[in-house]
């Protein structure tokens, strides 16, 4: 596959690390497409783990190249970090590139999302609080800065003093609504700290010091600063293997994810020739990931979801904490309805099941085949009116499910024939082959099926 894109199948946390980590085999440029670092992915090499929140998972190849395409918005102070913290355990980050064209999420950003958020109340959306859905606003509002002006300090203060200005505004207004509703709640007696920090300019909103920050991180990031695209096209031309990966996943996506619950960006495959800068014909394979069941962070619609001791039990088993939040996630049966919707939305070619040893155990498996409205309707498909989807209820078909446990497995024969049924009434249902199943953390914990 010269152009392989690598997509979320369900609502993130899939364990797209690990199989863009495994896939990354056989390429030589990985390209993260979309997305900021509220995504976080674990390998786990030789029993150490690795978290990444910007950097593409296939860093951990030095001979290869990692590109954060154009797509994805960066914090460079974040950036920087996780750079250092690969060189200090000997990661070779020499390969890093940047599009110089992607946009930098500034320290406003973070103030906005978090204000934002905070002023939303029961309604707010659950982002982490990173900046990134404000960062891709400016985007839009043609207001960004992007990597590139970190090179030209004239220009990039001219820049930040031109997004600057709206945003001291709107904080001003959003903590003047703070502390009407604080009054309001009969906390004005509340300890005044926060009060007077609101009414003290914020140093980190300091054009001056800001300017100077990011001219040094600009020092710092210019090795890696390249035309990414074109790098993309080199690579493709030569018929060598560019795999692209997606942060989050499909459910999440901004325009075919459940609205509003959904990130600023678009995970889905078609996005990675926006986010990477190559045409969709250079896309010649689209692999899903999936897990074996279904999880979900923050808010949102999510049929599936077990608020009992299996949905507890599958948490625990299966280490279910955001990796950027450290936040719980919910936990479900797998929702054969909505992965379907995942597979035709992207066109996938070929799954990866991924944590089918956290439903060892578990007793007899569910799957969700269709939904049935309030009303009593059946929906084969995911609907695409939201207010149906928050009221509809999973119709599931039981499958017998395995006790064994399967870490060592590394060939489907070494599966027990409960856990090959499930993988089979999977990829039947959904019409894809499944090529890849994780049955453990580790890297060499996976199995590889010929199709
Ligand atoms: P990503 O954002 O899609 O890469 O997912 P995360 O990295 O946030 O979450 C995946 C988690 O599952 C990580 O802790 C992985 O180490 C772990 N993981 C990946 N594949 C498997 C698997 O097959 N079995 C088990 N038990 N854990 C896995």
């Amino acid at each position: 596959m010269p152009g392989g894109v690598i997509v979320g199948a369900q609502w993130g946390d899939e364990g797209k690390g690990k199989i863009t980590d495994l896939l990354a085999e056989r390429a030589e440029v990985i390209v993260r497409f979309q997305g900021g670092n509220n995504a976080g992915h674990t390998i786990v090499r030789e029993g150490k783990e690795f978290k990444f929140h910007l950097i593409p998972s296939g860093i951990l190849h030095a001979e290869k190249t990692c590109v954060i395409g154009n797509g994805v918005v960066l914090d460079p102070a974040v950036l920087l970090g996780e750079i250092d913290g690969l060189k200090r355990r000997g990661v070779d980050v020499g390969n890093l590139r940047i599009s110089a064209n992607a946009h930098l999420i500034m320290p406003y950003h973070v103030l906005l999302d978090t204000a934002g958020e905070t002023k939303l109340g029961k309604l707010s959306i659950g982002t982490t609080r990173r900046g990134i859905g404000p960062c891709y606003a400016d985007k839009a509002l043609r207001l960004g800065v992007r990597v590139q002006d970190l090179l030209d300090p004239k220009i990039l203060r001219t820049k930040i003093r031109a997004a600057l200005e709206p945003k001291q505004q709107a904080l001003r207004e959003l903590s003047v609504q703070r502390r009407k509703l604080r009054k309001e709640a009969g906390e004005a007696a509340e300890p005044t700290t926060e009060v007077a920090a609101d009414e003290v300019p914020d140093p980190r909103l300091d054009l001056h010091t800001m300017t100077e920050e990011h001219v040094n991180f600009g020092h710092r990031l210019e090795p890696h600063i390249a035309d990414t695209a074109r790098l993309c096209w080199e690579a493709l031309d030569a018929g060598r293997t560019v795999i692209f990966e997606g942060a989050q996943a499909t459910l999440l996506d901004l325009d075919h994810g459940t609205y509003p619950f959904v990130t600023s960006s678009n995970p889905i495959a078609g996005a990675a020739c926006v986010g990477a800068g190559v045409g969709p014909t250079d896309i010649d394979e689209v692999w899903g990931v999936a897990k074996a069941y279904a999880t979900r962070v923050g808010a949102g619609p999510f049929p599936t979801e077990l608020e009992d001791e299996i949905g507890k039990r599958m948490g625990e088993r299966g280490r279910e904490f955001g990796t950027t939040t450290g936040r719980p996630r919910r936990c479900g049966w797998m929702d054969l309805v909505a992965l379907r919707y995942a597979v035709r939305l992207n066109r996938m070619d070929t799954l990866a099941i991924t944590k089918l040893d956290v439903l060892s155990g578990i007793g007899p498996l569910r799957v969700a085949v269709r939904y049935r409205s309030r009303e009593g309707a059946v929906l084969d498909s995911f609907p695409y009116h939201q207010s149906i989807l928050h009221s509809a209820t999973p119709e599931y078909e039981e499958l017998p499910g395995f006790d064994e446990e399967i870490g060592d497995c590394r060939a489907a024969a070494d599966l027990p024939v409960g856990a090959r049924d499930y993988l089979g009434f999977i990829s039947e249902f959904v019409g894809v082959p499944v090529r890849l199943v994780g049955v453990g953390p580790d890297r060499e914990q996976a199995i590889w099926i010929d199709s």
